[in-house]
């Protein structure tokens, strides 16, 4: 499935099933909002943004094509619950599509996307992936109990 497929599927389910997994999944997903929020403090607190920013700027960007498809419809849906606007077209060809002229514009991540950092980057790595673990942990969780909910409703062979 391409990705503007699994975005359309995202958003159906999303309009059918969002308010109900608003609510049951409430605490979840501010856990998960506030962890996100303390891996972006961390990346700015040590300079991480910064340097990736200026390599974004001189290189385009290491948030290559082929990271896109780590995004299926279940994570694609927990963004639409934390509020992200998915972009309408691809930025740049050569690019994952969620990355935009500012960067990711996704708040939920996979697990690649929140932990690479290259070796320009000199930062002690067992404390970052401490730092993120709280973030892909709330995630982890919340995966597993939305594709649970939405295969007791929509058998996976049919479409919401
Ligand atoms: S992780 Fe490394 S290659 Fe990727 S944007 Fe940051 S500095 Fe550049
Ligand atoms: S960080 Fe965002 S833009 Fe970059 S590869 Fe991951 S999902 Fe794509």
């Amino acid at each position: 499935m391409s990705v503007e497929d699994r975005i359309t599927l995202a958003k159906v389910i999303y309009n059918r099933f969002g308010d109900e997994l608003k609510s049951r999944y409430n605490e979840i997903l501010r856990k998960l909002d506030e962890a996100i929020d303390e891996t972006w403090r961390y990346m700015r607190s040590t300079g991480i943004t910064e340097i990736c920013k200026q390599c974004a700027l001189e290189t385009g960007s290491c948030c290559r094509r082929w990271v896109e498809d780590l995004y299926d419809e279940i994570i694609l849906v927990i963004n639409l619950l934390l509020g992200v606007e998915f972009p309408k077209e691809r930025f740049k060809e050569e690019l994952c599509f969620f990355c935009g002229k500012n960067g990711c514009m996704l708040r939920a991540r996979e697990g690649t996307c929140v932990t690479y950092l290259c070796d320009r980057i000199d930062v002690d790595r067992t404390e970052f992936n401490k730092v993120c673990s709280l973030e892909l942990g709330y995630l982890s969780l919340l995966k597993v109990k939305i594709r649970r909910f939405i295969d007791q409703r929509v058998p996976r062979s049919s479409s919401p």
